[in-house]
């Protein structure tokens, strides 16, 4: 009678670890996001940090920047080298102005 109750322990512990090793491929393995951060487009506005418009842009020297309101527009225009550059170090990668002609 012993016998078998360590026959039923020893299954269990079996059965123990064979969900165990199941589950070891949990949250490590989905863990597993490969960040690619380099290149961002331009979602916020370098004058306020809001979101921009598609609508309200400055095209300055070749590249579209967004913008969120008209008000930020003016400011940009005062300062647009140093917003750029701002974006720029920051990895933020800015729409080339269609060619139109
Ligand atoms: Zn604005």
């Amino acid at each position: 009678m012993k016998k078998m109750l360590m026959v039923l322990a020893a299954g269990l512990v079996l059965a123990a670890q064979s969900v165990y090793a199941g589950s070891a491929c949990g949250s490590p393995c989905k863990a597993d996001k490969s960040e690619k951060a380099e290149v961002k487009a331009q979602t916020t506005c370098p004058v306020m940090g809001g979101k921009v418009s598609k609508s309200t842009y400055v095209d300055h020297d070749g590249k579209r920047v967004y913008l969120c309101c008209s008000g930020c527009v003016a400011k940009f225009k005062e300062d647009a080298d140093k917003y750029v550059r701002e974006m720029e170090d920051k990895g933020i990668e800015l729409e080339k102005v269609p060619a139109a002609e």
